[in-house]
């Protein structure tokens, strides 16, 4: 019989996800917190807002030389977007295969943006790539009193 506290080994990993502006414009918020949610994965932080230019372009520092980089930056800040944060077992490996390649055409049916893209521009979604920008990104878009601390009952049965 499972019991919550089995459940709290290997599960505290987080992720930065984000919906972006195309992805909000196209009502697929609902479908894409869906599949977090049914994969077992625990929502611990979100937040709607328009990020300001600042935010947007600390966001993608590391493109900061990139020649996509200024319009990668406007896009973002041109609209709302749903900031999250998800946690659970290898959340960040595992949302990058659910997220699917960065070009939506090279992405597998079934991944996100396999499933509700076309365009490089416009691919619906941001994933952290790895622990150290996922912990960068959730420092940056969220305060620590942001990020909810609690049980689910169900992770018992989601993990061993
Ligand atoms: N991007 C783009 N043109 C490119 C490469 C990237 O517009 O040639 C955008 C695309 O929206 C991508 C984002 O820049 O999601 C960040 O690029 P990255 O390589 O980090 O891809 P991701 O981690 O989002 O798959």
């Amino acid at each position: 019989f499972a019991t919550p506290a089995m459940a709290t080994a290997n599960n505290k990993e987080r992720s930065f996800i984000m919906i972006k502006p195309d992805g909000v414009q196209r009502s697929l918020i609902a479908d894409i917190i869906k599949r977090f949610e049914q994969k077992g994965y625990k929502l611990i932080g979100i937040k709607v807002l328009v990020p300001a230019k600042q935010l947007a372009e600390a966001h993608y520092e590391e493109h900061a030389q990139r020649p996509f980089f200024q319009k990668l930056v406007s896009f973002l800040s041109s609209g709302a977007v749903v900031a999250m944060v998800w946690e659970g077992q290898e959340v960040i490996k595992f949302s990058r295969n659910m997220i699917g390649a960065t070009n939506p055409l090279a992405s597998a049916p079934g991944t996100i943006r396999g499933d509700f893209g076309v365009d490089f521009g416009h691919n619906v979604i941001h994933g952290s790539d790895s622990l150290t920008s996922a912990e960068r990104e959730i420092a940056l878009w969220f305060k620590s009193e942001e990020l909810a601390q609690y049980d689910l009952t169900m992770q018992a049965w989601t993990y061993e």
